[in-house]
């Protein structure tokens, strides 16, 4: 729908002006301008939204019925008749079109990883789990027959014999193994690769082989480790294996058109689920790779808005002079536009392993004795934190374990000793293992917290019987002692970890319910209403984004989240099922359409340049960089 555009009509209007006089004798009259512009351009029209109930999350004003808005930001809220009585004769319309739902602050999604949701959600998904998706739900694969029967459909579906296909979700430990003879009998032909759910491992069929030329000779010429983690006669690599194979598959899996019909499909999904900001930790350093994410994420057609956070753990060891170091950080900026953005003063770094594969660094030994890993080496970690520590920039840690919790916050402790800094707002991404204790110390140092409740909720039970024991994994992303202790926190899901939809993570964190169906560690529940703020103002607050978005409040950014019933006066358990009707972006309305198209089936694979074979091992790179942080 077509706005009138205050910029563009002052532009219309000064063109009309240099018409008449010289550009410079426009310019040359100070003042003349905004006369003009007061003179010929109408009051911008408003709009008053009215709903059933708007949820404001403003301490001052929590509950309204309607709210003004103008030139894509909020300019009152309250009841229809105040709000009407203070524009008395101004011009303005209310829309009812919310009349029976009700607004929420539009949902940020503090931390997915947009690059890598794509690539999987643009594959033939056939996973452990039902991925509820624009395009309709594709339920759980049931067992390794269900797998091969759907498979073997998807691949029939092909009318290029050619088109390689490719899956994920596939999870040996609930299905067994899977070979390349057991996608050989799917087809000889067809080129088939499958992506393991874990994203550790991929398994392909001959014709895939033929066509990445990956022989025997080829696996034999791998360093010790890689071929050790290859199977040439079953089709497999994982973990050294995959990185070695990559530069030769990676044209099969993460193609152009690939990444561009996944980031539409993952656009199209976050949509739907409510979201109106979100953000990239550890953004991307390859500008090409960037340039494709941008063909679709800086549109002016996106609804919402994306920021892109350094990956300071890369910078900081690729470049070994700290000046260099902030100067090579600060260049990133001119790579985004329009609807992207850098993350402004904002850097990620890594403390240690990841919770999926039960590589975070504990205090007490695991169950069997195994120990973490450090994803950054102490020295290469706490030159990094110095250094942007003192060019003052917000440090985003991802922290697993309590252990790696400590060297986070004796890290921090140091910096704020020798050099103080007010309002540095630290935070600790995902939070998973902590000692009650460290509570305390988190508040004292005046960091903040981002965890992932899905943890919880996928993995408490597992993790009690293997791991980490009962006591850990049920105490796991204790928000409950956080909230109490006063501490700024919010939720993400992490995408593809889980799925990116702010209503399902608010139900983790309320119920902590698990698989089993059990409350794991019943004193870590927080309220519904603080939820609803994890996902919204303290999101917002934890990217300094907080004068801007989070909040209904006059000033912010109209920025809603349309539900059809209120998150939270629903039964807490129900608050995963409160369904999204659309957002609210900057003022410009956006329902969730149904979307037809399916990004699995996509035009075939063109040219096969060198061009788009860097291009690939780039986005295929980037992507198994966190998959390796992750899972
Ligand atoms: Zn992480
Ligand atoms: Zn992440």
């Amino acid at each position: 729908m077509p706005q009138i555009n205050r910029r563009r009509f002052l532009r219309a209007g000064l063109a009309g002006a240099t018409a008449l006089t010289p550009l410079s004798a426009a310019f040359g009259q100070s003042g003349s301008l905004s006369e003009l512009g007061t003179a010929i351009v109408p009051l911008p029209e408003v709009k008053v939204y009215t709903a059933r109930e708007i949820v404001t999350l403003d301490p001052a004003k929590p509950s309204a019925e309607a709210v003004a808005v103008v030139n894509g930001r909020i300019l009152l809220v309250g009841s229809l008749e105040d709000v009407q009585g203070i524009l008395k004769g101004q011009r303005h319309t209310v829309d009812t079109t919310f009349a029976n739902h009700v607004i929420v602050p539009g949902f940020l999604a503090q931390h997915d990883h947009p690059l890598l949701a794509a690539l999987t959600m643009s594959s033939e998904i056939l996973s452990i789990e039902d991925w509820v998706l624009p395009t309709g739900t594709v339920p759980a694969v049931k067992d390794k027959k269900d797998f091969i029967d759907r498979l073997s459909k998807a691949v029939e579906q092909r009318t290029d014999p050619s088109e390689p296909v490719v899956s994920w979700g596939y999870h040996p430990a609930f299905y067994g193994p899977l070979t390349r003879e057991d996608l050989d009998a799917i087809s000889s032909t067809q080129p088939i690769l499958v992506w393991a759910r874990s994203c550790h491992e991929m398994i392909l069929n001959s014709a895939a082989l033929e066509m990445g030329e990956v022989t025997q000779d080829v696996v034999e010429g791998f360093g010790a480790t890689e071929q050790a983690q290859s199977k040439f006669s079953e089709g497999r690599f994982w973990e050294q294996g995959l990185f070695a194979v990559l530069p030769l598959i990676a044209s099969i899996a993460a193609t152009p058109e690939r990444l561009q019909s996944g980031l539409e499909l993952t656009r199209d999904y976050m949509h739907a689920k409510g979201i109106t900001f979100g953000n990239e930790p550890g953004g991307i350093l390859a500008k090409p790779v960037q340039d494709g994410i941008n063909a679709v994420m800086s549109s002016p057609d996106m609804p919402f808005r994306w920021s892109f956070m350094p990956d300071a753990k890369t910078l900081v060891d690729t470049y070994t002079d700290d000046d260099q170091v902030i100067a090579e950080t600060e260049k990133l900026e001119s790579w985004y536009g329009g609807m992207t953005s850098l993350a402004p003063k904002q850097a990620k770094l890594f403390a240690d392993g990841a919770i999926y594969s039960l590589l975070m660094q504990v205090r007490d030994p695991y169950l069997d004795g195994h120990t973490g890993e450090w994803m950054m080496d102490k020295s290469l970690f706490d030159r990094a934190f110095r250094i942007y520590w003192d060019a003052g920039y917000q440090i985003h840690v991802h922290v697993n374990g309590d252990a790696g919790l400590d060297r986070v916050l004796d890290a921090l402790e140091m910096n704020l000793r020798r050099n103080p800094r007010y309002d540095h707002r630290t935070v600790l991404v995902h939070f998973a293992v902590s000692a009650e204790e460290q509570v305390q110390r988190i508040l004292e140092l005046g960091a903040i917290v981002s965890g992932n409740p899905y943890y919880v909720t996928a993995l408490s039970d597992q993790y009690s019987a293997v791991g980490l024991g009962p006591k850990r994994a049920d105490a796991m992303v204790r928000l409950g002692d956080v909230s109490r202790a006063g501490i700024s926190w919010s939720l993400h899901s992490d995408m593809p970890m889980a799925p990116a939809d702010p209503l399902f993570l608010m139900w983790c964190a309320v119920n902590r319910v698990t698989a089993s169906g059990r409350v794991a560690g019943p004193d870590q529940r927080v309220g519904a209403e603080e939820a609803l703020r994890g996902v919204t103002i303290e999101a917002a607050y934890s990217l300094k984004l907080e004068d801007e978005i989070g909040s209904i409040e006059p000033g912010k950014r109209a920025n809603f989240t349309i539900l059809d019933d209120n998150p939270i006066a629903v039964d807490p358990m129900k608050i995963r099922d409160v369904k999204a009707w659309g957002t609210v972006m900057e003022g410009r309305v956006y329902p969730v359409e149904k979307v037809e198209r399916k990004a699995s089936l996509m035009p075939p694979v063109g040219g096969g340049s060198n061009i788009d074979a860097d291009f690939a091992r780039a986005t295929l790179e980037h992507a198994l960089k966190v998959v390796h942080t992750h899972l």
